[in-house]
Order: structure tokens, then C-alpha cells, then sequence
């Protein structure tokens, strides 16, 4: 039996973490459960509106790694994107491809109705 644990009654732990910002793993570990069910969560919490998807590009130099820029779907990130640090840093590389960038997906908390 699939039991989907109650969205609502992740709040409290939700608001411990950054509301702007939370990952599959966050979601597991409040949960204690696998990354599989952490996602099937973090898919119904979407639907159900309180997150919405987000998607983050990560600087492919590795000693840079900063996160360059967020997006709210895949089809609205640029072909190339400027990394700021890279760029303050004197690189002579600092406009990456978005297909060098490392996509990562989190979840923004959206509701906050108290
Ligand atoms: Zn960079």
C-alpha cells in the first residue's frame, strides 16, 4: 500500500526550511522516507498548488559552482548565460551554455496563509 503522507501537515517542518528554495532531499529527510516518494510528495504538492516547480543553473567551473540563475520552467532558460562571479573574477570564460550549465530542480513553498 502506497500511503502519501498529508501536505498540509508539512508545513511546520516546510517553514524550518528556506521556503524559497527546497529539494527533493529536504522533503526525504523531514519525511524519513525514499527519494522516490519524497518526489511523488513534491509532485502533488504542485499540483495541489503549494510549490511550484523551479529550476536552478549551476556555474560549470568547478571552482566556481555558484548558482547563476532560477527559472520557472525549462523552456524559459536562455541559450547562454552570464556568470557573475566568473566575471568579477577576471575568467576569460564567464558566458556559459546553458547545455554546460548544471540544471538542478527544487521547489518553491507558495503558500503562507497563516
Ligand atoms: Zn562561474
Amino acid at each position: 500500500m502506497l500511503l502519501i503522507p498529508n501536505i498540509s501537515n508539512l508545513e511546520s517542518s516546510i517553514k524550518q526550511l528556506n521556503p524559497n528554495r527546497i529539494y527533493v532531499e529536504n522533503i526525504r529527510a523531514i519525511l524519513e522516507t525514499t527519494t522516490k516518494m519524497a518526489k511523488l510528495v513534491c509532485r502533488t504538492a504542485v499540483n495541489k498548488g503549494y510549490f511550484k516547480e523551479m529550476y536552478s543553473l549551476e556555474c560549470p567551473n568547478d571552482s566556481c559552482n555558484t548558482v547563476v540563475a532560477s527559472y520557472d520552467s525549462l523552456k524559459s532558460i536562455p541559450k547562454f548565460i552570464e556568470c557573475e562571479n566568473c566575471k568579477l573574477d577576471g575568467r576569460l570564460k564567464y558566458i556559459y551554455g546553458a547545455d554546460e550549465m548544471k540544471v538542478v530542480k527544487y521547489y518553491k513553498y507558495m503558500r503562507n496563509d497563516n
